[in-house]
């Protein structure tokens, strides 16, 4: 990288250039906000970020995000490890691949009662999907360059103060200018840690292997995932290995290097063989860790993704709460630095993510309660097993892996306002998800009408009327550009309820 100096003034520099880095920075520059993302690492082709290490479950909100943008098209791998759609009738029996599972307890497809998720259509997207980190970064760079985005890699954010204009960035030994910065930093963020944020929760139980490797003698051991007495193994594809070792995250914590020697030996002791490994060709450890930012938001700095809530990847769920932090935040934060919104927009940035935050590390916690190799801990086990193999059981547990009944608490007196809208299917074909592109919000109308085109135009709306196959009985909706319900009725439209609805949504 060149050391030039960069005198901009951008709207916003993000630290940070993984997936939730990139996708705010994909929203932030659809929305017309020049943005700098810094990112620490001069290769992003990092081995851990290829299959199988980089595997990636996306739940509903996310998968509807991506598509919503157009994203979600350009990636692949979903179709290669291709799931059942869930809002078809399952047959009995069916196995659920990518479904998903709670502490490796797998749900069944063919006993999910899918009347129980709100507002699904036959044309809802699937509700789980496999991509990969490599995949997702390389689809959201292409889009961010395509939109003007500036990367600049190997160059890490090594602190920051606010001023007067903004936020001054040292990053190398240059200093760059922004009047926002939003730490998309990871685990260990610097944003974090520099801004004085405080970053709260529990210590963990164990520390957690993910390693590629060969065995001399695989037959020793089970295939599939197994709980021992000393800790969980599973071995899969012969050469990819998961462990957890109940060691209160010790290991992981030392910051010792993964050796051959020390994964063995965890190995032999978790799985009570003389396992043998030959070769230890790539390793990462991870605990559940689970701690989350008191606050998203210090004057002009924002946290978003890992940099602001940590757990352990049991279940996949940080990636998913990461892309919903940066679809809230961007229009969010874009609107604010136009001047369309006042600044108490950005305060439902965390109103309505700290919640989604403190669920999903509470359900990582509950799995790891009933993962634990003592006798409480299986007793516990075995009654979740129960409950899970039953139809509301199954429902509930995937529903929740799933992100299908996730909403935000807004103001308003229809029930459907505050979920993502479903995906309406107009007579043309096209879908209501199928307009969200530009990332406007959105007055729909399944009837036409005068008064609410013009209600748009004069709002900077974009209006979509028309008739469409299954509607829930609505007359009207408005949508924000995230996809959410702010306003709905069955009625036709009252004027004065709509403007309420918008100057509320904007926070005027
Ligand atoms: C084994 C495992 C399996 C997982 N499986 C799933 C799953 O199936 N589904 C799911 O939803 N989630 C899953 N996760 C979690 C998911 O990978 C993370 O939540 C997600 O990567 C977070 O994205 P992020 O952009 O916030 O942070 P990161 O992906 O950590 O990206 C942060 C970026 O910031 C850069 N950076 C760090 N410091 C600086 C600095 N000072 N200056 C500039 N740049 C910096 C880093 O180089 C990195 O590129 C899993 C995690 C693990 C460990």
């Amino acid at each position: 990288m060149k050391n030039t100096q960069d005198n901009t003034l951008y709207d916003v520099i993000i630290s940070g250039g993984g997936p939730v880095g990139l996708f705010l920075a994909c929203e932030l520059a659809l929305a017309k906000c020049t943005v700098l993302i810094l990112e620490k690492v001069e290769d992003p082709h990092s081995p851990l970020k290829q299959l199988p290490f980089g595997l990636r479950g996306l739940n509903s909100p996310s998968i509807e995000a991506l598509y919503r943008r157009g994203l979600l098209q350009e990636m692949e791998l979903h179709k290669r490890f291709k799931t059942p759609h869930i809002s078809t009738n399952p047959k009995p029996g069916e196995k659920a691949p990518g479904a998903g599972h709670f502490a490796r307890i797998p749900f069944d497809r063919a006993k999910f009662d899918t009347t129980q998720w709100k507002y699904r259509l036959p044309s809802s997207l699937d509700t789980s999907i496999f991509t990969s980190m490599e995949e997702i970064e390389e689809v959201l760079s292409r889009r961010a360059e395509n939109l003007g985005v500036t990367v600049k890699y190997g160059i890490g954010l090594t602190g920051f103060e606010q001023t007067e204009e903004g936020v001054a960035a040292q990053a190398g030994n240059q200093t760059f200018h922004g009047k926002w910065l939003v730490g998309c930093d990871g685990s260990r963020s610097i944003v974090r840690k520099a801004g004085g944020f405080e970053f709260a929760g529990t210590e963990p139980e164990f520390t957690g292997y993910t390693a590629k490797v060969a065995i001399a003698d695989p037959e020793k051991l089970h295939t599939g995932g197994i709980t021992t007495e000393r800790g969980m193994y599973l071995l899969s594809q012969v050469d990819y290995l998961i462990m957890q070792d109940f060691d209160g995250g010790a290991f992981h914590n030392s910051g010792q290097p993964i050796t051959l020697e020390h994964v063995q030996a965890t190995l032999r002791k978790i799985s009570g063989t003389d396992v043998t490994i030959t070769a230890l060709h790539t390793s990462t450890t991870w605990t559940d860790r689970a701690r989350q930012a008191t606050a998203y938001r210090n004057g002009h700095v924002l946290l978003a993704g890992d940099a602001a809530h940590i757990h352990a990847p049991l279940g996949g769920q940080g990636l998913n709460l990461g892309l919903g932090d940066a679809m809230n935040l961007g229009w969010k934060l874009a609107a604010t630095i136009h001047g369309t919104a006042s600044e108490g927009l950005l305060d439902t940035y965390f109103t309505e993510r700290y919640p989604i935050g403190v669920k999903v590390l509470d359900w990582s916690r509950a799995q790891v309660v009933i993962m634990k190799p003592n006798p409480h801990s299986r007793a516990l086990n075995a009654i979740i097993r129960d409950l899970i193999d039953t139809p509301d059981g199954a429902t509930y547990f995937a529903g929740r892996v799933m992100g299908v009944n996730m909403h935000y608490d807004l103001a308003g007196k229809h029930p459907m306002v505050g979920y993502s809208v479903p995906n309406f299917e107009f007579e043309d074909v096209n879908t209501i998800n199928d307009e969200m592109k530009d990332g406007y919000p959105i007055l729909l109308s399944f009837e036409n009408s005068v008064t609410l085109g013009s209600f748009a135009d004069e709002h900077q709306l974009k209006y979509i009327s028309g008739a469409a196959k299954e509607n829930f009985g609505l007359n009207a909706l408005l949508i924000r550009p995230d996809g959410f319900i702010a306003w709905a009725t069955e009625r036709e439209a009252d004027m004065e309820e709509l403007q309420q609805a918008l100057d509320h949504l904007f926070i005027k």
